[in-house]
């Protein structure tokens, strides 16, 4: 399968271009042969895309983007095997699991079609000024334009809509850059969004490397907003080249989750099962740092270790596994090396610990130190870390003491505390008997500290794509 970059509608195949290959990360087999888009189709691409949003989609009525994004929906509801294979070969990604993914992507597509008939603003009452009587005065919510969507590897079609739907919505184009290790499904993406209806150049494919888009999507004048998810590395070198420009930043943690000694430890330790080693940790809400109330430290933790244990492992593609490789081989060998490091520093590998090529195995640690990598950088692979704390004051510093701040998880029957413990955290969000990953589509999911700036969930991103314009009127 060759694949490359769609740009007003028409596929940019060309047999000079540099070429990437994408590989299953479990067989190690060819999944697609990528042309790489240069700086020249990138320019392009975001010429075709401004034209696009002063021809078409500024003023396309708001039914129309809705028919369109619910016309999505209905394709991808008829073609979610098809993706989720996509997912399970390109990323690697246990296939329900991929499974799961499309079914939340169906449902961004659901939000956003909805939500576009609501960009509603706001009249204000001009006369509670001195001097404004007899004057009106609006505001509206319009789209900002050329959208520069960067989208990472690890859930690579919903996090990827989680910019484009709500863009769309909004009535602005998109220049969207996947992740290099995920293209496929990108590619399916916008040949799926054109069979909608969506106009060619709404929204334009750009297969480049990250370098490409580093130097020409990012500080471009015609672009006013860049969405971004990805590493904090990336984020930083985003952030200091977009100038002026708006900028959403969805980034990493080392996501804490705090189990108090009332809470229900098996539910505890099944949601943490999931929390940690779900997509073999690639997720950036993945438990990092589990912190367990002394008295039930010990049963927790032979519980937990007795449950991992159980994970199938295998091929992305068999219907039982629940945990399958990690992206590459660099990312398994990086990890394993910090594990390593882990343990001459004096932790405890409680189970895993070994690596066979792509895949590393789930790994419990223990013993160990707020300083050691494992615990304070965030790991984004199939590692956590257990805790023992014994005030809740003490869960609290331990969990904030993290430069990042993205999402946690509190379990705890006590109701009081809950709300206490949540009130304390320095996160974007906090669930309370649930785990740091568990996350939908409809609520504002973003970072405080070096996690990120700005929101996603279907409202809260189309308030970031859109800019309030106000309108006032003298009697
Ligand atoms: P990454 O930062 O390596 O790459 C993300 C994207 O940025 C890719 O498309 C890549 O090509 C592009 N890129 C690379 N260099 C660039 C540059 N100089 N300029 C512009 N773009 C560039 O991330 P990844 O390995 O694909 O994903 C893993 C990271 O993403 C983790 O840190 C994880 O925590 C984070 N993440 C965050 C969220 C969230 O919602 N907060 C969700 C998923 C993943």
């Amino acid at each position: 399968m060759k694949i490359a970059s769609i740009i007003n509608g028409a596929e940019r195949i060309d047999a000079s271009a540099e070429t990437m290959e994408v590989r299953n990360p479990y067989s190690g087999a060819l999944v697609a042969e990528m042309h790489l888009a240069g700086e020249k189709e990138m320019e392009e691409a975001i010429e075709n895309s401004l034209q696009t949003f002063h021809t078409t989609m500024k003023t396309m009525p708001a039914h129309e983007r809705a028919d369109i994004l619910l016309r999505a929906s209905e394709l991808l509801e008829e073609k979610k095997e098809e993706f989720a294979e996509i997912i399970a070969v390109e990323a690697g990604k246990p296939i329900k699991h991929s499974r799961a993914e499309i079914m939340r992507s169906i449902q961004i597509l659901r939000f956003s079609s909805e939500l576009s008939k609501h960009t509603a603003g706001e009249v204000v009452p001009m006369d509670a000024a001195l001097r404004g009587d007899n004057r009106m005065g609006m505001v509206k919510r319009v789209p900002m334009g050329v959208i520069g969507a960067i989208t990472p590897f690890n859930f690579p079609l919903n996090l990827s809509l989680h910019k484009i739907a709500p863009a769309i919505a909004a009535g602005n184009t998109v220049i969207f850059k996947p992740a290099e290790k995920t293209p496929v499904s990108a590619y399916m993406l916008a040949k799926l969004l054109k069979d909608a209806g969506l106009p060619d150049g709404a929204l334009n494919l750009v297969l480049s490397t990250g370098v490409t888009a580093g130097t020409t999507l990012v500080p471009h004048k015609d672009v006013p907003k860049i969405t971004f998810t990805g590493s904090l590395t990336v984020g930083k070198i985003i952030r200091d080249t977009a100038g002026f420009k708006k900028v959403t930043m969805e980034l990493g943690s080392n996501s804490p989750n705090i189990v108090f000694e009332d809470a229900d430890i098996e539910d505890a330790v099944d949601r943490l099962v999931n929390a940690a080693f779900g997509y073999s940790g690639q997720v950036c809400v993945s438990a990092q740092r589990i912190y367990v109330q002394e008295g039930i430290y010990d049963e927790f933790l032979k519980k937990y270790i007795e449950a991992t244990n159980q994970l199938n492992i295998g091929d992305p593609m068999e219907e039982e596994t629940d945990f399958g490789p990690m992206i590459d081989e660099n990312a398994a060998k990086r990890i394993q090396e910090w594990v390593e490091e882990a343990r001459d520093q004096g932790a405890t590998i409680e189970t895993g610990g070994e690596r066979k090529g792509t895949m590393m195995y789930p790994t419990i640690i223990t013993n160990v130190k707020k300083d050691m990598k494992v615990v304070k950088e965030e790991a984004f692979a199939p590692i956590v870390t257990v805790l023992p704390f014994n005030t809740e004051e003490e869960a609290v510093e331990n969990t904030n003491d993290s430069i990042y701040g993205l999402q946690a998880g509190v379990f705890t029957k006590d109701i009081s505390r809950a709300y206490r413990v949540a009130d304390s955290l320095e996160m974007g969000g906090v669930w309370i008997n649930d785990s740091s990953v568990y996350r939908q589509d409809n609520y504002p999911y973003g970072g405080v500290k070096l996690s990120g700036l700005g929101r996603e969930g279907v409202k809260y991103a189309m308030d970031e794509m859109t800019e309030m314009k106000f309108i006032g009127v003298r009697l």
